[in-house]
């Protein structure tokens, strides 16, 4: 087994728990906010569900984009890719990859 799977599997893992404490929380604003007792307009608590909502969107859709990559990855060690710049075709050094599994790109390429 390529030994980067076990850390993408175990990032994917992290990801997936971030996406469900995410998704419970926007559910619990949208209830909040749906309840009538928070009025984004007259309540002072409008505004803190506001921020939260925006606050907690974006980390979402960061763990969402997230869990992308590593999948990306897994299919690159699935098809024998990973590990391969995608766009100059070098090799990515193992010291990169320790820090980014999910990276496709070797450092040239990334700074581009
Ligand atoms: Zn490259």
């Amino acid at each position: 087994m390529n030994p980067f799977e076990a850390l993408l599997r175990a990032r994917r893992a992290e990801i997936l728990d971030a996406i469900g404490v995410s998704s419970e929380e926007l559910a619990g604003i949208r209830f909040a906010r749906s309840d009538g007792t928070a009025d984004d307009e007259h309540d002072p608590e409008g505004s803190t569900l506001a921020s939260d909502w925006s606050r907690i969107t974006s980390m979402h859709a960061t763990a969402v984009a997230s869990l992308d990559e590593v999948d990306r990855a897994l299919e690159r060690i699935a098809d024998g890719t990973f590990g391969t710049c995608v766009t100059c075709g070098n090799p990515i050094p193992d010291a990169r990859l320790h820090v980014r599994p999910w990276a496709d790109r070797c450092v040239t390429c990334a700074a581009l």
